[in-house]
């Protein structure tokens, strides 16, 4: 799996997992990166920010949120760790909200928690550009995280479709054409999953009996090596924890 960094107009949007900071200095070390954002916490997002910054000699941005995490991030599975390499706790990220200004664009800032709670995605309406962080990834999720809401995201894609947009930047799975209808894919996806759980949860079945009911299965592979850290069980929680 890819984690895009993105480079425009002087700024750097994200920067990357901790296991390719050499490959990644090496590809962008010579860019005139004037400042950098971050969009959330995940460590394939957020590995190399000391490195970067350190580098860049310039400001790193992120939300108030984010900024607070990145004092003492969680920890990640061993699949993570594995996939992405472990991230360091940074203290000096610069608070940001509403905008950012570069020399010729200007981006509104956008939270969109659910995926993380801290997460904002980027929008530049001249040229309908969505930096989406991790908002879309794809129009199908098999498996999330143990914090992650489902309502939440359902609510941050409604408010992001509201927007004028073409392309999507994704930080994992970019959509250089029908951006848009992608999202609402992936809107309707987890609409009908939220009620798929919701019915049956409003029947009194609990989280196991709805995962079977349903005919779920894990990503076995993922299941193990994240030691459940990366489930579908934890999108049936997660319905249940919204609805409770
Ligand atoms: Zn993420």
């Amino acid at each position: 799996m890819y984690a895009h960094v993105y480079f425009v107009d002087g700024l750097l949007i994200d920067t990357g997992q901790r296991g390719v900071r050499s490959i990644l200095l090496e590809q962008i070390g010579q860019l005139p990166v004037r400042q950098i954002i971050v969009t959330h916490y995940h460590e394939d997002h957020s590995g190399n920010i000391d490195l970067l910054q350190r580098h860049f000699d310039c400001p790193v941005y992120a939300s108030p949120e984010c900024c607070e995490i990145m004092k003492a991030p969680p920890p990640i599975s061993f699949a993570q760790r594995m996939t992405w390499g472990n991230r360091p706790a940074y203290a000096k990220l610069t608070t940001i909200q509403e905008q950012l200004v570069t020399e010729h664009h200007t981006f509104q800032l956008i939270p969109v928690p659910g995926h993380a709670q801290d997460m904002i995605v980027l929008y530049e309406p001249e040229q309908k550009w969505l930096f989406s962080a991790d908002l879309y990834v794809h129009h199908y999720i098999g498996y999330m995280l143990p914090e992650e809401s489902i309502a939440q995201q359902i609510q941050s894609i409604r408010r992001v479709l509201e927007l004028d947009f073409d392309v999507l930047f994704c930080g994992h799975n970019p959509q250089f054409k029908d951006g848009k209808i992608l999202l609402e894919k992936k809107l309707n996806f987890l609409e009908r999953f939220f009620e798929d759980v919701a019915a049956l949860y409003h029947k009194g079945y609990q989280a196991r009996e709805i995962f079977s009911q349903l005919k779920f299965k894990e990503n076995r592979i993922t299941y193990w090596l994240s030691g459940g850290h990366l489930s579908r069980i934890n999108m049936v929680r997660a319905v249940i924890r919204d609805l409770s």
